[in-house]
């Protein structure tokens, strides 16, 4: 294991500098909090991920959680972490105070889940989930049902889990099979079962508490006839005790990562004996669902960059002790009785440490930056700036959620690669990482139904004001960073990629004018890749900028060598990645389309 998961420095000077937290503590919403406080708040749960999270890591690898005799075997750690991590804020700390809340911001919440995420990407889970299912009952859910579970979801004695997926309906949710019909006692009975539920049961809460998706009887064909359901595991009677409610846990999926975060297949009303109780008003489910979407794929980008980021610092440890080769001296010849080097002087080596440092670090900053959105576009109250926050936070998410899971995995496979054979070796901890980061480029949306919302919805919304508004805070990074000279050229080539996206926006457009939505959208992944390093470019001459600006100004907060290195990895990333959109707009323009060419013509 490496001394080291996560840099809090770094993850201060972003989240307080780079992105200036102390701002939003300036809307009336969150006027209760001090940036000391959540300063004091983020070291408590680092001290916590020390301590519960980070020495059991390899641990939940293996054995894995797994199915037994009717129930879902999980590490102990599991129970320690819903019971503190519920009692020090870490489930309902951003929910009102009238819901036993702290009104904290999302993005100071973000940044300590990023910090668990880091230690044991194995854990959090069990606590975001169950937060983002008792969002769903206070934003949307009648008084009686917030009653009822609110306060035991929040406080982590209850977990709560999101049930969307049926073995035919994963991407598509408009096929979704699970019924509920109506009862005189005004509840519904369900009958249904849903696959991959992450968290759906174990042993260390006293219940589960199931948000639902399921089509009431005579509801309209498609994604307008879904509804919510809450649905208890076990159903609480008025004194108090629990009541099976016909949920069967069926078994659990084996997986290639995250193998302590169990996933559950569960079976609804096998004995027509399961109430669920309507949320909201029937077939809006997926609607309230989409709502609150936003938070969960700030979350898996998070938790994407998490590892990132403690698979980066795994790399460099491994690389500041590992001895081999020398270095080729002037004469172009080493010497073999000099003593080895260590392989952080190789120049491949640096290469593959830069690109793990940019992907963590730059997709770190992608994440809070989304969160700070979210914060401004829920409690800012004037109307204009609430558009603004909205439509800005609507053209980043789905790359929020693709960017760091599948840049991730490539820098977390370069991390790898800094280890040679020992990377590939179980006893070493690249590997776990590795695994464990390829399942969030799948969940909460494949990054290719991710890029069909980008460029199919999100590029073209509100006649493309979203992404005007993008360019135009682009641009204003843009300016800042042209007051510096070392960092001018570097503004000048973001600003022709900015049009080299615009340009490739104007060629695809042809197709979706002609109404050849195919064509227009056949490559999304591939513009989802371009956009990500034009975007991922701006935030890093936004770092870049802040270094340059308090090194210029002698800041004393950090060393010199800190915001050096954060302008280096700016010109890293230009040189490096932002170069590969020159071949991503010649694909993304070029006439030839393979890829809906027919079945005959690709597979014969
Ligand atoms: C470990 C794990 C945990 C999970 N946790 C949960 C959970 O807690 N709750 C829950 O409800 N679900 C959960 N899921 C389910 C997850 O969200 C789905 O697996 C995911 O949405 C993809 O659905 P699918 O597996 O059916 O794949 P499919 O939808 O069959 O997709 C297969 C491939 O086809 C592509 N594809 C599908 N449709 C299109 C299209 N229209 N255009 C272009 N490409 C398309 C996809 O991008 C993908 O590459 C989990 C899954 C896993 C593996």
């Amino acid at each position: 294991m490496a001394k080291k998961y996560c840099d809090i420095e770094n993850l201060k000077y972003i989240l307080n500098e780079v992105h200036d937290f102390s701002s939003l503590l300036k809307l009336e919403h969150f006027a209760d909090h001090d940036a000391e406080a959540i300063d004091t708040f983020l070291d408590s749960v680092k001290d916590f991920s020390d301590k519960e999270l980070y020495p059991c890591f390899t641990e939940m690898d293996s054995p894995p959680a797994h199915y037994k005799d009717g129930k879902i075997i999980v590490h102990p750690q599991v129970g320690t972490v819903m019971k503190q991590g519920g009692e020090m804020g870490l489930i309902n700390a951003t929910f009102p105070y009238e819901s036993n809340g702290l009104q904290m911001p999302l993005t100071a919440f973000t940044a300590a889940h990023y910090i668990m995420d880091a230690a044991n990407n194995h854990l959090p889970g069990y606590l975001g989930l169950t937060m983002g299912a008792t969002e769903l009952i206070i934003h949307f859910a009648s008084d009686e049902l917030k009653n009822t579970y609110v306060e035991k979801m929040g406080s982590g004695q209850w977990g709560g889990t999101m049930c969307l997926t049926e073995p035919q309906a994963g991407s598509s949710l408009s096929d979704i099979v699970t019924s509920a019909t109506p009862t005189e006692n005004g509840h519904y009975k369900i009958k249904g079962q849903k696959i991959f539920i992450s968290a759906g049961d174990h042993e260390y809460a006293d219940n589960f508490v199931h948000l639902v998706l399921a089509r009431i009887e005579g509801a309209p064909a498609g994604t307008k006839g879904i509804s919510l359901f809450v649905v208890p595991k076990k159903r609480p009677e008025s004194d108090g005790s629990l009541t099976p409610n016909d949920v069967i846990t069926a078994g659990d999926f084996q997986k290639m990562g995250q193998k302590g975060y169990c996933t559950t297949h569960l079976m609804f009303g096998e004995n027509d004996d399961c109430e669920g109780y309507l949320v909201g008003n029937p077939h809006q489910g997926l609607r309230y669902m989409f709502l609150m979407m936003n938070g969960a794929r700030i979350g898996v980008g998070r938790g994407a960059a998490a590892i990132a980021e403690a698979a980066y610092q795994a790399s460099l440890q491994y690389a500041n002790e590992r001895p081999q080769g020398r270095k080729i001296t002037n004469t172009g010849k080493k010497d073999p009785t000099s003593k080895q080097n260590l392989i952080i002087k190789h120049a491949d080596v640096r290469r593959m440490l830069l690109m793990q440092k940019s992907v963590a670090e730059g997709s770190l900053s992608l994440v809070l930056k989304a969160a700070k959105l979210a914060d401004l576009y829920n409690f800012t109250k004037d109307e204009k700036e609430k558009e603004h926050h909205k439509l800005l936070l609507e053209i980043l998410i789905p790359l929020v959620k693709t960017y760091p899971s599948e840049m991730g995995l490539q820098s977390a496979s370069n991390g790898l690669q800094v280890l040679g054979g020992y990377g590939f070796c179980s006893e070493y901890v690249l590997q776990q990482y590795y695994r464990d980061l390829r399942i969030f480029s799948i969940y909460e949306g494949t990054t290719g139904i991710q890029s069909l919302d980008l460029l199919g919805r999100k590029v073209v919304m509100n006649g493309g004001e979203a992404l005007r508004i993008l360019a135009a805070e682009i641009m204003n990074t843009m300016k800042a960073a042209s007051d510096y000279d070392e960092l001018r050229p570097y503004a000048g080539k973001l600003g022709e990629k900015l049009q080299l996206v615009q340009k490739v926006i104007e060629h695809l457009a042809q197709y979706a004018m002609k109404g050849d939505f195919e064509r227009y959208t056949a490559d999304a992944t591939v513009f989802m890749e371009m956009f990500g390093h034009v975007v991922m470019s701006w935030l890093w001459l936004e770092m870049a900028t802040f270094s340059k600006e308090a090194l210029v100004k002698g800041d004393t907060k950090h060393a010199p060598e800190f915001h050096e290195s954060k302008i280096h990895t700016m010109k890293y990333y230009f040189k490096y990645e932002l170069a590969k959109t020159t071949s991503q707009a010649e694909v993304l323009m070029d006439a030839a389309s393979l890829t809906i060419a027919s079945d005959k013509e690709i597979f014969a």
